[in-house]
């Protein structure tokens, strides 16, 4: 599904037009036993695809001017996991909120009340939210004993997606909140087939994608220096969609902004490894398209 706010104009692709500086050669990653066993990291086969990449460390900034007129602000936030009454840094302002998943910690429909209401307390005119494997109530595979909940009705502040898109001020948004299987939670899939399908159904015009899941070599290296992204999702993202924006979390270490020249990666996570809340929303500005104007904020549409 996809749905159109703002208008349903036809918008420019946007490039993010940064040189790469170094490189990060594609190196087999020392794995713990149980990824080596039960759920592979595919290292061998990102070796043979990549032999270098570029991965260049961007500065986080939070700016203290509100967004000029002609720009569209996104502020990113990953990873609350019901962290956002102690947050050490204040939301800055913006025009999209963009919630990467894992707001919840036990996947309960309580936890989800609790995160629309503070949503509601937000300025921003659009909110968008994804689940992350701490979503467990919203996966109706990981609910198997009763029906999972309707984000309609539990997430009435934002906007949910779930392989589907949304377009605001001619921005097209992708979400999907699927990782490999880890320990076993919501949204879970074996590496390979199952999750290349899920990447595979993203259209090629989206300008911002978020999942829950890093691609491999960009926010995705744990406590135990190991990259833990998806090989098959870097692959998706570098050779066919090329958004100027991939927004996801998940890997709380990982915390951050990189890219490899044609897209920004930006892991929002806000706790760190100890679920602690303490990482301040990365914050980017995107030029308006043309034909658009901010004040545009009521007209949704929706479209397959
Ligand atoms: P969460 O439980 O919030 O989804 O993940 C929290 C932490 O678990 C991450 O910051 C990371 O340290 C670890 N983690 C999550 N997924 C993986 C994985 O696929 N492999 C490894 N080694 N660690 C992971
Ligand atoms: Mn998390
Ligand atoms: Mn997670």
């Amino acid at each position: 599904m996809s749905q159109d706010i703002d208008g349903e104009h036809s918008k420019p692709r946007h490039g993010c037009g940064i040189m790469g500086v170094c490189f990060w050669p594609w190196s087999k990653p020392e794995e713990p036993e149980e990824e080596r066993t039960a759920n592979p990291v595919p290292a061998a086969a990102c070796h043979t695809r990549h032999k270098s990449q570029i991965v260049k460390t961007l500065p986080v900034v939070t700016p203290l001017t509100p967004a000029p007129h002609n720009m569209v602000r996104f502020v990113c936030m990953s990873d609350t996991h019901n962290g956002t009454k102690k947050l050490p840094h204040p939301v800055p302002d913006g025009d999209v909120l963009l919630h990467a998943g894992d707001f919840t910690q036990r996947g309960t429909i309580a936890e989800a009340r609790q995160f629309n209401d503070w949503l509601g307390t937000l300025p921003h005119p659009h909110k968008v939210v994804i689940s992350g494997n701490h979503e467990v109530l919203l996966d109706q595979v990981a609910c198997y004993t009763h029906k999972a909940a309707d984000p309609l009705t539990v997430l009435r502040n934002a906007t949910y997606l779930q392989d589907s898109s949304v377009t605001i001020y001619g921005i097209k948004i992708y979400g999907a909140p699927w990782t490999p299987e880890y320990h076993v939670m919501a949204f879970n899939l074996p590496r390979g087939k199952s999750l290349q399908h899920k990447w595979q159904i993203i259209p090629t015009d989206t300008d911002i994608l978020m999942t829950h899941e890093p691609p491999l070599g960009h926010g995705d290296l744990t406590w135990r220096e190991q990259r833990v992204g998806c090989v098959d999702l870097l692959a998706a993202v570098q050779t066919r969609i090329k958004p100027a924006y991939h927004v996801f979390g998940h890997i709380h270490e990982g915390y951050g902004m990189t890219t490899d020249g044609t897209t920004v990666f930006v892991n929002a996570s806000t706790c760190d490894v100890t679920y602690e809340p303490v990482n301040p929303p990365v914050v980017f500005d995107m030029p308006l398209p043309e034909g658009y104007t901010k004040l545009r904020r009521d007209s949704v549409s929706s479209a397959t």
